[in-house]
């Protein structure tokens, strides 16, 4: 399989610095975003603990040579061991106490023709193909459980003030469970992983929409974020998108 990817990542219109980070290896198939959250700059340095850590983990292990199961298992290892690694830094350093990072983590399975991915928090992972716009993750938010046991609307789910209340985030306690999830791959497949700053400001359909139009993977991500601002980009925002080729 072959596959082509493009990533763009954003201040936002709002907040001062940008806490997010996202990691791209077509070389290896291992795509990543992770949206950090801490005093002091600390979500920064969380989200980027991450994807280094992601990335250092993969490297030795591509995925070319491994089928599904074992790509998930690599990959969920990686994450937890992101998230001792952050969780041990956190109690080092008094000013980075606290902080944490989501992580949605994409890895490329070629013999198999899937996606493994490994997810924790509220960035999330999409599929665009000929059926349409499909959110593959869960969000691990307040707001998504007040959904799921049916006292929330996902309308009102969206305009929540506590809509970005996590249940769960890498790095705040010393163990996470980590989502796996895998979805099959075929030529045209458009996947994309996103932080929240991107989904509190479009609706799937919104987002669909402009991967629809855009002319070209690159396009596609810069006009994702440009949207994301024109309404107002009250956060950070970080897209990353993989085409599958064939
Ligand atoms: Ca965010």
């Amino acid at each position: 399989m072959k596959w082509e990817s493009a990533a763009r990542t954003d201040r936002g219109r709002r907040r001062p610095q940008n806490e997010d980070a996202f990691l791209v290896r077509p070389d290896l198939g291992v795509f990543a975003v992770a949206d950090g959250m801490g005093g002091h700059a600390a979500g920064d340095v969380a989200s980027r603990l991450a994807v280094d850590t992601i990335a250092e983990r993969i490297e030795g292990a591509h995925s070319r040579r491994y089928g599904r199961r074992r790509a998930a298992d690599i990959l969920g290892a990686a994450v937890r061991e992101a998230n001792h690694t952050i969780h041990v830094a956190a109690d080092v350093e008094p000013d980075k106490a606290g902080m944490g990072t989501t992580v949605t983590a994409l890895a490329i399975v070629s013999r198999d023709h899937v996606a493994a991915l490994a997810h924790v928090g509220d960035s999330r992972a999409y599929r665009f193909d000929r059926d349409g716009l499909r959110q593959l993750t869960k969000d691990h938010t307040w707001v998504q459980q007040q959904v799921d046991e049916g006292m929330l609307t996902p309308y009102q789910a969206r305009r929540h003030p506590f809509g970005n209340v996590l249940t769960r985030a890498l790095g705040t306690d010393a163990g996470v469970d980590v989502d796996s999830l895998d979805t099959e791959l075929r030529a045209g497949d458009l996947l994309l992983l996103c932080s929240d700053g991107l989904t509190t400001m479009l609706s799937d359909g919104d987002i669909a929409a402009i991967l629809r139009d855009a002319n070209g993977l690159g396009a596609a991500a810069e006009a994702l974020v440009e949207e994301a601002n024109a309404r107002g980009g009250i956060d950070n925002i970080t897209v990353v998108l993989v085409r599958i080729e064939g």
